[in-house]
């Protein structure tokens, strides 16, 4: 069917063979002509009807082909235009007609001419759906290779668009295809135009997918080139950054500079290879990352750390105790058990001596003696708070893996003194706990204790460190919350609660002039008198220790500096009269002797953490039926003393001259004023029954004795704690007779000289003691009551002999 619409043309014709090019119908193109064969069959041409059948070669670089070199297909074209080019060059311009076939080649030489057969194809109408159906598709699809290819002017979709024919449609997509000659080469050689257009429209559609793939190949590529370039970019640009920044050689001259440092350490050699294999892992990080940074700060505190260096330890007993007098005032005895404790080292240096533990209130000292045992031995001084530690990790750091890990106390203390050999002291080891956290109790004990503690490992190091050089000493408030296999290893020097004639030396010979010091000043410019200075201690402080008493005088300095500026002034004198310009009100005031002798009023003493103070117990009578009312801030212990005071009274009623009903014919209301601090403790009670008995008999207090001591039901009295504040409160209130448990009698050597010289010591062992040596006697006409009151000049006369005798001897033998 298709050979019967083709018709068949003839005609001889000049050929010319193409170079890598294939010309087609209805394309108009340049190209330049060299080869002399080829000029003469264009000369030809033009002679003629300036037609030329230009066929390509089958070889580009054959240069003089032979007939089996070109393909039997070309296009027969008109020549529209010749140049002549320098050289023996032409440029045609030549416009594609139709293709033919070559018959016969009928001349070689001196150029070709052949005998052309041009088969011309008539359309077939049945064919026109499918033949424009495949045009759509021929389109569609040249216009995704257009956009695909980039190489094609998209313009050239409106010239196709445009045209009808389908064989001329296939020729002119084909003239813009980017293909191999081969690949156009068969597109020419089909004369039928629908066969033609299928063959393109297969082709195309191969090449699109060939596109595609080099697509996702070139956008593949370009992102992977498109990274390094980028890393490279900023690769540079750190490069840059650390220039400017001077670190030229960036990590690998980083791990040189700790290589130096890791020299000039002098580490063990376990240290040196773990921080070899640390830096051998930095050098393999790339700059910046997390990883490094944990490593270099990990290698920054190994580094820090003092492996091998250490202070020449001084023990010079004389200088120490020099050193310790220049600091401290008082404390003679702490101070000979520092020195006595200074010479056992220095006699077994070697050997381990125990751990000292300073015991005491706040603000006495503990701290500073601490310093200045480092001075005099020469020794780094750092302070380490272990107040509030809960968790193991606190003492003994976490493990490296924790984001953000950290070495221990122990640890950082040591490289904050930057020598192996500094004296540390664990202040407040008593306010230690512990917790799911572990115990930081225990991790203490292997710091402390000597037959482990030269191999301490720190979890974050991973590295064990020698402590068996540092000298540790410890403080605490109170022995009884620290843990007993720690107590064990330590030897615990008290510091008690001082006096007021201490304060008042501490003030005026260290802290005053300290402070005047510390603001700038000179001691021309401020004079506090001693007067001042005691008024500040007992209404400004409350304390045991000086602590308060030290930032009061700092006060003072600041405003009397701040004075001196302002007015212009040479100096300022503080005294008692001008201190509530400087610190304001008062902010205590302490109970002072009753004026006069009461009855149901007792002069109790208590002890309070922040030293000893009176305390007024008052009792009232009221018609009832036995009712027992406490008032006040009192705690369970001291409501019990009441109890047991109200039994011991009803059992010896007869024998106190009292009515043996009173219990059912009044209510007793026992009243402790002055509440501020609650008070609790046994130690009340013998103050507690005096004053019942005393509103029960009528029988007033004497206004000048004041007593402390527990009380139990039959009478006895019992020993109590805290007696030397306790006292030193009494004195301060004026009081000078002091009724105390016989056996708290040892502890009146306690009590500061000058204070014990002006008072009065009762040791008492039964509650009738107490009784008369406190009462006075107005009744002296009655019956047991006055028998007491009888003998209580006796008594009296027994006690003034007895100041630190035995006065409860007296006094029971006279009772008898
Ligand atoms: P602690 O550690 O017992 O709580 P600190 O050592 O911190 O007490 O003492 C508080 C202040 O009181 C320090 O400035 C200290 O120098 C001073 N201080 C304490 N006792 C004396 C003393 N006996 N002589 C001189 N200054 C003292």
């Amino acid at each position: 069917m298709i050979e019967s619409n083709k018709a068949i043309k003839k005609q001889i014709l000049p050929l010319l063979p193409l170079r890598g090019l294939t010309v087609f119908p209805y394309m108009t193109l340049p190209f330049d002509v060299g080869r002399a064969k080829s000029i003469k069959a264009l000369e030809e041409a033009m002679v003629n009807n300036q037609l030329i059948l230009l066929v390509t070669q089958k070889d580009a670089r054959v240069d003089s082909p032979s007939e089996e070199d070109i393909y039997r297909v070309g296009t027969i074209s008109k020549v529209k235009q010749l140049l002549k080019l320098p050289g023996d060059t032409i440029r045609v311009l030549v416009e594609g007609i139709s293709r033919a076939e070559i018959g016969e080649i009928t001349q070689t030489e001196p150029f070709f001419m052949a005998e052309v057969v041009e088969k011309i194809y008539t359309y077939d109408e049945d064919d026109k759906d499918e033949i424009e159906a495949l045009k759509r598709s021929t389109l569609s699809t040249f216009e995704e290779y257009v956009r695909l290819s980039n190489k094609i002017s998209p313009d050239i979709l409106l010239t196709v668009n445009s045209i009808e024919d389908h064989g001329q449609l296939a020729d002119v997509i084909t003239s813009n295809l980017t293909l191999k000659v081969e690949q156009k080469q068969e597109i020419l050689d089909e004369f039928h135009p629908r066969i033609r257009l299928e063959k393109l429209f297969r082709l195309m559609l191969k090449e699109i997918e060939i596109l595609e793939i080099e697509k996702e190949i070139n956008a593949k590529v370009r992102k992977q080139i498109d990274k390094s370039q980028k890393e490279y970019y900023l690769r540079e640009q750190l490069k840059a950054i650390q220039n400017e920044l001077g670190d030229r050689d960036g990590i690998s001259g980083e791990v040189e500079e700790y290589k130096a440092r890791l020299k000039k350490a002098e580490v063990p050699e376990e240290v040196e290879n773990k921080v070899l294999k640390e830096l051998d892992r930095l050098l393999k990080m790339p700059s910046g990352s997390a990883e490094g940074s944990v490593i270099r700060t990990y290698l920054d505190w190994i580094l820090d750390l003092p492996w091998n260096k250490s202070t020449e330890e001084i023990i010079d007993l004389d200088k120490a105790k020099k050193i310790l007098d220049e600091d401290h005032y008082g404390l003679e005895k702490v101070k000979d058990r520092i020195i006595e404790y200074l010479a056992i080292r220095k006699l077994k240096s070697a050997l381990k001596g125990p751990i000292l533990c300073l015991v005491g209130p706040p603000g006495v000292g503990k701290t500073s003696i601490a310093k200045s045992i480092a001075r005099a031995l020469n020794r780094k001084y750092v302070r380490m708070s272990l107040g509030g530690v809960r968790d193991e990790a606190e003492i003994r750091g976490h493990r490296r893996t924790y984001v953000g890990a950290m070495p221990g106390r122990i640890i950082a203390a040591l490289k904050q003194a930057g020598s192996k050999n500094p004296l540390v002291l664990l202040d407040e080891i008593d306010k230690m706990s512990s917790d799911f956290r572990g115990d930081p109790a225990s991790a203490m004990l292997e710091v402390l204790d000597a037959e482990q503690n030269f191999a301490f490992r720190d979890h974050y190091l991973e590295l064990p460190f020698d402590l068996s050089d540092v000298m540790f000493i410890t403080t605490a408030n109170n022995l009884d919350t620290i843990p007993r296999p720690l107590l064990d290893r330590m030897e615990v020097i008290s510091l008690t609660s001082y006096t007021e004639e201490e304060k008042v030396n501490i003030a005026m010979k260290y802290l005053v002039p300290k402070q005047i010091k510390a603001h700038g000043l000179k001691k021309a410019n401020l004079k506090i008198d001693e007067k001042a200075v005691r008024d500040i201690i007992n209404y400004y402080t409350r304390e045991a220790g000086v602590r308060n008493l030290e930032r009061q005088i700092a006060t003072v300095c600041r405003k009397a500096a701040k004075e001196l500026v302002s007015t212009g002034k040479k100096s300022v004198k503080v005294t008692s009269n001008n201190l509530e310009k400087f610190l304001g009100v008062k902010v205590y005031r302490y109970d002072k002797a009753k004026e006069k002798d009461e009855v149901g009023v007792a002069t109790g003493l208590v002890w309070t953490p922040v030293g000893g103070d009176t305390l007024s117990i008052e009792v009232n009578l009221m018609s009832g039926d036995g009712k027992l009312e406490l008032t006040g801030q009192l705690g369970d212990v001291m409501k019990e003393s009441a109890r047991a005071a109200i039994s011991f009274i009803r059992s010896k009623a007869e024998q106190l001259g009292i009515d043996k009903d009173f219990h059912n014919k009044y209510d007793i209301h026992i009243h402790v004023p002055e509440g501020a601090i609650p008070k609790d403790g046994p130690s009340a009670g013998i103050t507690m029954a005096t004053a019942m008995v005393s509103a029960l008999t009528g029988m007033p207090v004497r206004r000048n004795v004041a007593m402390t001591g527990e009380i139990t039901l039959r009478g006895r009295v019992l020993p109590i704690g805290g007696l030397k504040e306790k006292v030193l409160a009494a004195h301060r209130a004026g009081i000078d007779t002091i009724i105390l448990p016989v056996d708290n009698k040892k502890d009146i050597e306690d009590i500061p000289q000058n204070v014990r010289e002006k008072l009065k010591f009762i040791p008492v062992e039964k509650m009738e003691s107490v009784l008369s040596a406190a009462l006075v006697n107005n009744k002296k006409d009655k019956t047991k009551a006055s028998s007491m009151k009888s003998e209580d000049d006796k008594m009296i006369i027994a006690e003034e002999q007895a100041i630190l005798g035995d006065a409860d001897q007296n006094t029971d033998m006279i009772q008898q």
